[in-house]
């Protein structure tokens, strides 16, 4: 199968780790969020480590996805990037976008 690669731009708000306390208050799970490189997040809790969706997910990344990040992609957005200063930002937030390339 033959890749075709596109230009875009992701925005990495929330991008890196966070720390996040388990629902029993005891314990604190660290969640990577990778937004610019293969989109895989990971955490250090249990049910991450035995989750059997692929890719593996956890309530934790669920929870710092839908809070902490963006999310928004050039690809699967038709708000276009805005520009400040000659610099690219996120139409959502205002973030200063990443560009990236995407397999088509
Ligand atoms: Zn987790
Ligand atoms: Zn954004």
């Amino acid at each position: 199968m033959k890749l075709t690669w596109a230009d875009g731009w992701v925005c990495p708000k929330g991008e890196g780790t966070h720390k996040v306390t388990s629902s029993d208050g005891k314990r604190q799970y660290l969640v990577e969020i990778c937004l610019t490189e293969f989109d895989i997040h990971t955490c250090t809790c249990p049910a991450y480590m035995f989750s059997k969706t692929d890719p593996k997910t956890c309530k934790h990344i669920d929870k710092v996805l839908e809070e902490e990040v963006c999310g928004w992609v050039s690809l699967y957005s038709s708000r276009q990037p805005v520009k400040k200063n000659g610099i690219l930002c996120c139409p959502q937030c205002s973030t200063e976008l990443v560009s990236v390339k995407f397999a088509v």
